[in-house]
């Protein structure tokens, strides 16, 4: 992993809570440890209050924590004030969730705003670094235009392209999508991929839905009560969350299955995950074949993990030799978790606990 651009380490910050703030202390962050590695799309999730818009606030360093020490590109922000906290805030580009563009000036002169701000006067280079930006957010045409004359997803672009005008390591996405349809939503996170890669680009998305962080992130937070729930990367957290927190996002951006899909017809009742390349493969048909035991298909999910496609099926088998075929699985790759065992089972199959599965 690359090393960490932004790091947290034991931050906690509370807000006064009541009438002018003389109640209890309201935890709002509770000593989060937090690393984002270098040219990561980083996600962080968590429901509403969680804590997410307080993170928004410390990452960006318009808040202070009340302890703890909050890195960024090698930087303890704890150390700077002044012009240099300043410069410090301007290696990080914001983008909002209702764009918080200009609406007198036009899409040009939104992207040429933070340049001026800092410092830049000549005009033929700001004209320069304009075009460029509005042709890399696919706006080239639009840069006379009044944000009032654009969908939602061209505005969310201009915010992106100002953002960018300073060229920051990182830029930080606060529910960049969440006013978006599902449509442009893709479109806008395709951008945002792209401008990872070509750029190196840093991202963190803070995010309600799990569906964007399925979509684009590498490495996701789970954010619950002010806590860090649970983080790793978005195939382990999205395919096994381990936390009570992160398996109600799943099951609110994926359905999810049921008791009933634990009911088998007396053998063994397992959730199957495949991943890559492996989901298109022909298994459950071959070990039908091999080792004469026969399936029924109880319930799952099926999709992508950014460009990748995955299974996770509830199966249930009858027949055969199931030991057998479930270590097949096992061998091939796919990830075997017991949901229930035969009643006369030998040693338990389970990779995982029962109750770490539902
Ligand atoms: P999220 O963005 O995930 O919805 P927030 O960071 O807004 O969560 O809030 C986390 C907790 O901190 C909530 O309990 C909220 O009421 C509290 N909180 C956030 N900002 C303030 C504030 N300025 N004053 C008092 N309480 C706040």
């Amino acid at each position: 992993m690359a090393p960490p651009i932004i790091s947290l380490r034991h931050v906690t910050k509370s807000y006064a809570s009541g009438v002018s703030g003389r109640g209890r202390a309201n935890v709002a962050l509770d000593a989060i440890e937090l690393d984002i590695p270098q040219g990561d799309i980083f996600g962080i999730i968590g429901a509403s209050g969680a804590g997410k818009s307080t993170l928004v606030r410390l990452i960006n360093l318009l808040e202070r924590p009340d302890s703890g020490a909050i890195r960024v590109n090698g930087r303890d922000s704890g150390t700077v004030a002044g012009g240099e906290l300043l410069k410090l805030r301007r290696e990080i580009g914001m983008v909002f969730q209702h764009f918080n563009l200009l609406s007198a000036k036009t899409v040009a002169e939104n992207v040429a705003f933070p340049l001026k701000l800092a410092g830049v006067r000549d005009k033929a280079q700001i004209a320069a670094r304009v075009s460029e930006l509005l042709g890399r957010v696919g706006l080239a045409d639009h840069a006379a235009k009044y944000p009032r004359q654009l969908s939602g997803g061209q505005k969310q672009r201009v915010g992106i392209a100002r953002a960018l005008a300073c060229r920051p390591p990182i830029l930080l996405c606060d529910e960049a999508t969440s006013a978006l349809d599902p449509e442009t939503t893709r479109s806008v996170l395709a951008l945002l991929r792209e401008l990872n890669r070509e750029l190196g680009l840093t991202i963190v998305l803070i995010t309600h839905e799990m569906d964007v962080v399925r979509q684009i992130c590498h490495r996701v937070a789970v954010l619950d009560h002010g806590r860090i729930a649970e983080t790793g990367a978005v195939e382990d957290v999205f395919l096994h969350p381990r936390h009570p927190a992160t398996r109600a996002l799943v099951r609110k951006a994926f359905g999810e299955t049921d008791a009933h899909d634990r009911l088998g017809g007396g053998g063994h009742v397992v959730r199957l995950t495949f991943l890559g390349a492996a989901t298109h493969s022909p298994l459950l048909s071959h070990l039908a074949r091999e080792q004469g035991v026969e399936f029924a298909i109880l319930g799952g999910k099926l999709g992508t993990i950014r460009d990748e496609p995955f299974a996770q099926l509830n199966v249930a088998f009858t027949g055969g030799d199931q030991r057998a075929a479930l270590a097949r699985l096992t061998a091939a790759g796919i990830v075997v978790d017991t949901l229930a065992e035969p009643a006369n089972a030998a040693p338990p199959l389970a990779r995982r606990e029962f109750a770490d599965v539902v």
